[in-house]
């Protein structure tokens, strides 16, 4: 690995060059001397640390790529792929939601596409839905339903499916500015996990009875537990599932989609105690009376702010007007010293982190309704929160984005376009003219 050199660059407000040496930053300051290495002209672009996507689903993305979009009329999405793809081929149809699309089960599925197997993902990606030939493909043929809560990974093991390739999911991930993620997908076996190859840092999490440590190239994040709404745990469940991860050394993450959820969470830690790194996934409603505990607790919030601008319209019609007013929280919540971190969930959410800053800026839905206009944060702090407390210093990772802008430009209009050179461990994985 030898040394580069990002002349002309601005960080933190002035004009410097920038020096990498393999995996780190080793030097910044005006006319630095070069080695005889690469050196690429910032032309005054800022140079920022690389983005962190806190939670999202890498093979999940990769496989949505390969879907059918159920999103609005589900209907009418089924029988369209169901008219042009091949004979007997599964249908994966992801993104549906009953609001736009209708409740289905396995008889809605079956007065759409009876000769096929098909599967539909319901957009917070809990439950799946298959029709009967699907059922049957997987061994489930009596199942009175066909609504699977939570069973993903008896469907891939059922359905014998290998992998996929992340290749352009990495690709894309570069393209926007991340750096690293941390895939928050309560793996349980250590196989799929070993199968993650990708250009970005990653962090997994995993259920907490799989033991991740050890699997290089790869960081262990904490321990995953969703707390289903649908069919709630109780606490003391949730407090043994705690104590299991804790014997592993691991921290934990808890899905919390609804106030209950999070309640239970919070029961369950104070159960079976609070620990440094523990985090609240989402943390979609969080009830004015819950910020002190996730204070005393020091838990840390990871939202998603793309939900606001995508999904936002559909809360302020649906959600329970006693939760309004605590819909996926942000400034409120660091204003009263809470650690709140920002990520995608993609493939349920949308990847791009410039477009979820700027929806954490405006809180605007599609619709152009403003949604919680209290918990709005400036583009500064937003993007400071897919950051990690990293800078551009000697030391410092050589994991950074050069933009084609100022930084002022950027958070006036935050933008994906902005990004012209994402490096990661000093080396450059994209370039945009
Ligand atoms: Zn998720």
């Amino acid at each position: 690995v030898s040394e580069l050199i990002l002349r002309n660059v601005e960080v933190d407000g002035r004009r410097v060059d920038v020096a990498l040496d393999g995996e780190v930053v080793t030097d910044v300051g005006p006319a630095l001397h070069g080695r005889g290495g690469d050196e690429v002209d910032g032309d005054g672009g800022a140079l920022i640390p690389g983005l962190h996507d806190h939670h999202l689903h890498l093979f999940a993305m990769a496989a949505a790529a390969a879907s059918v979009d159920g999103r609005g009329d589900v209907g009418r999405a089924v029988r369209a792929a169901d008219a042009s793809a091949p004979a007997g081929a599964w249908l994966r149809v992801v993104d549906w939601h009953e609001t736009d699309g209708g409740e289905l089960d396995r008889h809605a599925l079956d007065a759409l596409a009876a000769d096929r197997p098909v599967r539909v993902q319901h957009a917070t990606g809990a439950l799946w839905v298959l029709n009967t030939p699907g059922l049957e493909a997987i061994g489930m043929g009596d199942h009175p339903d066909g609504r699977l809560f939570g069973m993903d990974d008896v469907l891939r093991e059922r359905l014998g499916a290998t992998a996929p390739d992340l290749t352009e999911v990495g690709r894309r991930l570069t393209e926007v500015g991340v750096t690293a993620v941390t895939d928050a997908t309560p793996f349980t076996r250590l196989d799929d996990v070993r199968a993650i190859r990708l250009s970005q840092h990653v962090t997994v999490m995993g259920a907490p009875e799989l033991d991740v440590q050890g699997i290089t190239p790869l960081r262990v994040g904490p321990a995953k537990i969703v707390v289903a709404d649908h069919d709630p745990p109780d606490v003391d469940a949730l407090a043994a599932a705690v104590k299991e991860a804790r014997a592993h050394g691991r921290a934990m993450a808890f899905h919390c989609a609804s106030r209950l959820g999070l309640v239970l969470a919070l029961a369950a830690l104070d159960v079976a105690g609070a620990a440094p790194g523990d985090r609240i996934e989402h943390g979609a409603v969080i009830p004015d009376d819950a910020v002190p505990v996730l204070r005393r607790m020091g838990l840390t919030v990871v939202t998603q702010p793309g939900f606001v601008a995508e999904r936002g319209d559909r809360y302020l019609a649906e959600v329970e007007a006693d939760d309004q007013p605590f819909l996926w929280r942000c400034g409120s919540i660091i204003d009263a010293g809470i650690a709140v971190r920002f990520s995608s969930d993609a493939p349920h959410g949308p990847i791009d982190p410039w477009r979820a800053i700027r929806a954490a800026v405006d809180r605007r839905t599609a619709s152009g309704q403003v949604l919680g206009p209290a918990e709005a944060v400036t583009a500064a702090r937003a993007l400071a929160a897919y950051l990690d407390g990293r800078t551009v210093a000697p030391g410092q990772p050589a994991d950074l984005v050069l933009l084609h802008v100022p930084l002022a430009e950027a958070l006036a209009h935050p933008d994906a376009t902005h990004v012209r050179l994402t490096l990661i461990a000093g080396e450059v994985q994209t370039s945009r003219a």
